[in-house]
């Protein structure tokens, strides 16, 4: 596609800014101008070469060079020269300098910039003056980005990328800024809005500022006299990492202990929990702002996890650690491993941040989960008893919310499949003792395969008939009970095993 450099519309441009004795920098005219292959241009002096060949009016040519040069040395009341070619280096040394003071070893950048509101204000401004629509305007942060990536990538010698772990935040800001648009707020409004409405929203945001310029009756152009600008903007760099993912596997081998913190009677003290545990191992290794645990599902405080343990997932903010450190995962796990004896992990590994979070939760709601339970009833179990519970085969049971979530849950029937039973007496030969024969021969072990979501206790203990049928029905309505309760298996294909 060949280039369309409109004379005219230079021209005019730089006519009906003299006109209000406006100045406006080189780059700003071209930029007016709607000159997309700005965006091919690596810098300044290309774009100046890349107007040089051409235009034909030399007159015109002439001006843009001392534009370019900036005989007049005035600051561009458009852009407040972040467009200026010196600036922009300046500016990428300083970011330079601040990569350096951070123990960042940057490979790959994001460059997020965030500009002051002077600037929408003025641009909003220059395109009422010269007619064109600000949307359809090369904006000024395009600009910025396509000129300061590449000084910014020789100065701290790194790639740019929109996926980059790195990201760079740069925040630029002008003293005139808040002033400026508070006054032009006041200017404009009175004529537009009731005084009512003054009041409420004379907040200053992109939004109220853009509303001002898409008035039709706002002269914005005639009533408001633009000040010149007497000093450049003032950068905040920031420099952050982007959220890493840990994902694995844990058993919870305590009948004591909590998925997720929990504060006990006074409010103060509170006791630990399966993710403190697991987040320790990161704490030792890694350092960040904030960190997140999610898991597919949750057991209750007395349920152990077995098997081969329920995922889950970290997120970690704004994380740091020491670049040469490959191992840094077997060292997490191990440290958790040894630290904790009621929580092991498995399959520990970094993981991609997009689809983890999904997997986990369709892992909560679709898959199919194993328990084991230890069960008594009220008679001797015989081995009719079990007969019947492992010819049970996806059995659909009602369960009326139980009593025990009643408080957080609301009161429905739900219907769960119990997919399968496997019940065995417990062994009792070795015991001596009558009185603990005679009770032993109450109790029995199952273990259920269920869909997810499944209240098992209730299942077993009926909670006062509010699940049926249940294992008391099952077995001629004696009455059952559950002593103890394990997760065996959280079935989901996420993480990738790696541990057997
Ligand atoms: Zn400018």
């Amino acid at each position: 596609m060949s280039s369309i450099l409109n004379q005219e519309s230079i021209e005019k441009i730089i006519e009906l800014c003299s006109n209000k004795s406006l100045y406006i920098c080189f780059t700003c005219i071209i930029r007016y101008s709607n000159l997309r292959e700005i965006f091919m241009l690596n810098d300044h002096n290309d774009l100046l070469t890349f107007c040089k060949e051409r235009l034909s009016n030399k007159n015109l040519l002439n001006i843009l060079e001392k534009r370019f040069i900036n005989d007049e040395n005035k600051l561009c009341q458009s852009c407040l020269d972040l467009l200026n070619a010196e600036y922009m280096m300046i500016k990428a040394k300083e970011i330079a300098g601040h990569v350096s003071t951070t123990k960042f070893t940057i490979d790959e950048f994001q460059l997020h910039i965030c500009l002051p509101f002077i600037l929408t204000l003025r641009h909003l401004y220059f395109c009422k003056l010269f007619e064109l629509n600000p949307e359809k305007v090369i904006n000024v942060k395009d600009v910025i980005k396509t000129f300061i990536t590449i000084p910014i990538e020789k100065a701290i010698q790194a790639q740019h990328s929109t996926t980059g772990n790195y990201v760079i935040e740069l925040k630029f800001d002008h003293s005139q800024s808040t002033m400026e648009c508070e006054k032009l707020m006041q200017t404009c409004q009175r004529n537009v809005f009731s005084p009512k409405r003054f009041k409420s929203s004379s907040i200053v945001n992109h939004a109220a500022i853009c509303r001002l310029f898409e008035n039709p009756n706002n002269q914005i152009v005639k009533q408001f006299e633009l000040a010149s600008i007497e000093t450049v903007c003032t950068l905040d760099v920031c420099i952050s990492r982007e959220p890493i993912y840990i994902a694995g596997r844990y058993r919870k081998l305590s009948r004591n202990l909590s998925q997720t913190p929990w504060f006990v009677n006074d409010g103060n003290r509170f006791k630990s929990s399966v993710q403190e545990k697991i987040f320790s191992g990161v704490t030792a290794y890694i350092k960040y702002s904030d960190i997140k645990f999610s898991s597919s599902g949750r057991e209750d405080v007395d349920v152990r996890m077995l098997g081969t343990g329920r995922p889950f997932l970290i997120e970690i903010i704004n994380p740091h650690w020491s670049n040469d450190d490959n191992n840094i995962i077997a060292k997490i796990k191990e440290f958790i491993n040894q630290t904790h004896q009621d929580v092991q992990v498995r399959d520990l590994q970094f993981v991609p941040r997009n689809e983890s979070q999904k997997l986990l939760k369709e892992g909560e709601q679709e898959k199919s989960k194993t328990y084991q339970a230890i069960c008594c009833i009220d008679r001797p179990f015989t081995e009719s008893d079990m007969n019947i519970l492992n010819s049970v085969k996806d059995l659909v049971i009602c369960q009326t919310t139980p009593i025990r979530v009643l408080h957080r849950r609301t009161l429905s029937d739900r219907h769960r499949t119990v997919h399968s039973i496997s019940a065995r007496p417990l062994n009792v030969d070795e015991l001596i003792d009558p009185e603990w024969k005679e009770f032993l021969s109450h109790m029995f072990c199952i273990s259920i395969v269920t869909e997810a979501g499944t209240y098992i206790k209730e299942f077993v203990h009926s909670d006062f008939g509010r699940t049926r049928p249940n294992i008391g029905s099952l077995l001629g309505n004696c009455r059952a009970d559950i002593i103890s309760l394990d997760v065996l298996e959280v079935k989901l294909d996420w993480p990738k095993v790696i541990d057997n």
